[in-house]
């Protein structure tokens, strides 16, 4: 049985992946197989905060999208396809449509519109995944989204089934894209726990408000951590009864954190004064798992 944990938060730099990878980290020590999947496609950087790359399993390429090809042997240049061409993409030539590809959006309404069927789809790489061994042992599978490549949702839902394949038993831990967005959807949708990280300041809560929405309308549990929690302790009480959502833990600033990210290392694996906390707040976290 696989057990998928999604960290995530409404808005970025409240220290999802500090959670994500101390998670991580925990889950592997404790004997259990894991596999930690980066989901901030454009912006990987899980990997890192686990101590880098070891080993490379596999790589393929990603075909994120789609891209009309015109077989003007076929074309009867009646501009059907131009008429309905929403973003202006299609030109007219002698030959026949001549497509700007930088403003296409690649849904193919001029290959559906197309009498004489002289315009076909094909797919487009658009980034590569990759599943790879990091320093500290860890399995981490992520992609690599080419700039402008689109659909990173759908990357993202892909992401998770390759871990899905490659793991029988044991955790899937996910460390979101911020925000609220398709690859953030897509990497709550289907997850046994949301786990929510949450700064004490009016933006944090109002994203993390936003994605407990989205947790709700997918009926999947959430519950939230608070970080740097001492930096504002009088919003840390409200935000239980503010937000109806259960905060399993409360992580003080500290220096070593940001240390421990510089230094491409887990809190967890170093000798920081704050470990012992870190790990109680990741272990309830453990337990809140239906
Ligand atoms: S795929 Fe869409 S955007 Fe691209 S040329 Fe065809 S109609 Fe226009
Ligand atoms: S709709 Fe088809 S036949 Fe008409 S101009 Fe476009 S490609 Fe040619």
């Amino acid at each position: 049985m696989i057990k998928e944990i999604v960290v995530a938060s409404g808005k970025g730099g409240t220290g999802k992946t500090f959670i994500s990878s101390n998670l991580a980290y925990l889950i592997h020590s404790l004997g259990e197989n894991i596999i930690a999947v980066d989901a901030d496609v454009e912006a990987p950087d899980l990997i890192l905060a686990l101590g880098g790359e070891k080993k490379r399993f596999w790589t393929e390429d990603y075909y994120g999208s789609f891209r009309p090809v015109v077989d003007y042997s076929k074309c009867a240049k009646c501009w059907k396809c131009l008429n309905y061409c929403r973003f202006g993409a299609i030109k007219k030539s002698d030959r026949g449509p001549l497509i700007d590809y930088s403003k296409c959006e690649g849904f193919g309404v001029c290959a559906v519109v197309c009498p004489s069927k002289a315009i076909s789809l094909t797919r487009v790489k658009t980034g590569v995944i990759y599943m790879a061994e990091s320093e500290s042992g860890i399995k981490v599978i992520t992609g690599d989204l080419e700039l402008g490549g689109g659909s990173s949702g759908r990357l993202v839902y892909e992401l998770k089934q390759r871990s899905r394949k490659f793991l029988k038993e044991g955790y899937v831990v996910v460390d979101s894209a911020p925000g609220i967005g398709c690859p953030v959807i897509s990497s709550i949708s289907g997850a046994d726990l949301l786990v929510i990280a949450i700064e004490p300041t009016p933006q944090s809560i109002k994203g993390a408000c936003r994605l407990l929405e989205v947790a709700r309308s997918l009926r999947v549990k959430a519950v939230s951590v608070v970080n740097k929690y001492d930096l504002n302790p009088a919003i840390v009480d409200k935000i239980e009864s503010m937000l109806e959502v259960e905060v399993v833990g409360r992580i003080p600033y500290s220096d070593e954190v940001v240390e421990s990210y510089t230094a491409m290392t887990p809190l967890l694996a170093t000798k920081s004064s704050i470990k012992e906390t870190v790990e109680e707040v990741l272990n309830k976290i453990l337990g809140e798992v239906p």
